[in-house]
C-alpha cells in the first residue's frame, strides 16, 4: 500500500467517500505524496511520453502558429507568451528556438508559465535557462495583456467528477473503502447543473464526466484573448461531448486500476472539447492532432530534418512523425482547440 492510499483509506474512514476529483487532486498534486510533486513522469525513463518529447517539431510548428497569429493581429508589441503545466519546458524551448527569427516577437514576448509542481518548476527553470520566465499558480493569475497561450496534455491531468445517468438524476462515482482497501462506490442519484444539458441526450446507465476547474480557467483564457487579442491552442486526447468511463492510470507505460497505487501512477481523464467551448467566451475552432499538424506543414518539416539523419536516427525520426500524425496513433485520439477573437479568421492549420 502506498504512502498516499494509508492516509486517503484514514480520511474517508473518518469523514466517508470522496468524490474522483478529490482522489486525483490528491494522487497528483500533495505536497509530500503526489505523483506532479515526487516524480519526474515524462520520456522513455517516465511513465508516458507526451509530443513535445517525442519530436521537435511539435513545439515548432506550433510556435510558428502561434507567431501567426501575433503578426495577424498587428503585432502587439508586448503580449503574454503563456503555456499551462509545461512538464519539462520542452515544448516552451522548441516554441522560442522556432520563434527565434520571427521580427520582434521575443522582444515582446512576456514568458509566463502556469504550474503547480515545485519540483517540475525546477525543471523549467533549467530547460529555459537564458529567458526570463514568471510563474503563476493558476491560469486566472496571467496578466492582462495579448495572451498567445499553448496547453498540451494540461486538462487530461485536471480533477474530475464522474456521473452515471439513473432516471433524472446522476449517481456520481465514489472512492470508499471495502475490507480495508480503496474501492469505488456510487452515491445517490441526485440534480447537478452542470449536467442539466446533457440529460436529455444520455441514456439511462451512461457514465457522463465532468471537469468543474475547465470552465474557470477556459473563462479567464478567452476573456483576455476578446478584450485584448491572442490565441489559444490546447492540445489534449478526448473528443466532442465525450461519454463513458475515461478515468484511467499509467504507470511505467502500462495501464493500472487508477486506484492501485495513488500517488504512484499518472490519472487522467478524456478531455471534453465541447465542454471547454462552451465555456469560451471567444471564437473556436476545432480539429485533430494529426490534421493540425499536417496542415502546419510537418511533413516538410520532417523531409528537411530526414536530410541529415542516417540508420537508427531516421528510423527514429520516422516512427517520431508517424507517432505524431498517424490516425491509429496520436493523429486521431488527441485533437486540438483554437480560441481566437470574434471576427477574426480561424489560425493557421484550422482553416
Ligand atoms: N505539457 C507537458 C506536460 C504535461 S503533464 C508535456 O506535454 O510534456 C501535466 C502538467 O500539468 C505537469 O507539468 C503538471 O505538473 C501540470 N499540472 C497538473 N495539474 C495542474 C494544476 N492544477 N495547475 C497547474 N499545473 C498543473
Amino acid at each position: 500500500m502506498t504512502p498516499l492510499a494509508r492516509l486517503l483509506l484514514q480520511r474517508i474512514e473518518a469523514s466517508g467517500p470522496i468524490s474522483l476529483a478529490d482522489y486525483m487532486a490528491d494522487c497528483l498534486l500533495h505536497p509530500q505524496h503526489g505523483y506532479y510533486a515526487t516524480r519526474a513522469p515524462f520520456g522513455a525513463q517516465g511513465d508516458f511520453i507526451t509530443a513535445p518529447e517525442i519530436s521537435q517539431m511539435f513545439g515548432e510548428l506550433l510556435g510558428l502558429c502561434l507567431a501567426q497569429g501575433w503578426l495577424d493581429q498587428g503585432a502587439p508589441s508586448a503580449f503574454t507568451l503563456a503555456e499551462l503545466g509545461p512538464g519539462r519546458g520542452t515544448l516552451m524551448a522548441d516554441v522560442l528556438r522556432a520563434t527565434a527569427k520571427v521580427p520582434g516577437f521575443h522582444a515582446a514576448a512576456n514568458i509566463c508559465l502556469v504550474e503547480a509542481s515545485a519540483s517540475l518548476r525546477a525543471v523549467q527553470r533549467a530547460t529555459l535557462a537564458g529567458f526570463r520566465v514568471t510563474w503563476y499558480d493558476r491560469a486566472e493569475d496571467l496578466p492582462q495583456a495579448p495572451l498567445f497561450l499553448l496547453a498540451n496534455e494540461f486538462f487530461d491531468a485536471l480533477p474530475i467528477r464522474q456521473f452515471s445517468r439513473e432516471g433524472a438524476g446522476w449517481a456520481e462515482t465514489m472512492v470508499g473503502a471495502q475490507k480495508g482497501v480503496l474501492a469505488f462506490g456510487r452515491g445517490a442519484a441526485v440534480a447537478v447543473a452542470a449536467l442539466a444539458h446533457r440529460l436529455q441526450a444520455t441514456p439511462p446507465g451512461t457514465v457522463v464526466e465532468i471537469c468543474p476547474a475547465a470552465p474557470a480557467i477556459i473563462d479567464a483564457i478567452s476573456a483576455r484573448i476578446s478584450a485584448l487579442g491572442g490565441l489559444a491552442l490546447v492540445i489534449d486526447y478526448g473528443g466532442w461531448i465525450s461519454q463513458g468511463d475515461t478515468f484511467q492510470a499509467l504507470r511505467a507505460h502500462q495501464f493500472c486500476s487508477p486506484l492501485a497505487a495513488p500517488g504512484e501512477a499518472d490519472l487522467t481523464a478524456h478531455v471534453d472539447f465541447e465542454a471547454l467551448a462552451r465555456a469560451a467566451g471567444c471564437a473556436h475552432a476545432y480539429t485533430s492532432q494529426g490534421a493540425l499538424l499536417a496542415a502546419l506543414g510537418l511533413h516538410q518539416r520532417a523531409a528537411q530534418l530526414a536530410r541529415g539523419l542516417t540508420g537508427t536516427q531516421a528510423q527514429a525520426h520516422q516512427a517520431a512523425t508517424r507517432r505524431l500524425t498517424a490516425p491509429e496513433e496520436m493523429g486521431n485520439l488527441f485533437k486540438a482547440l483554437a480560441l481566437f477573437p470574434q471576427g477574426a479568421p480561424p489560425p493557421a492549420g484550422f482553416a
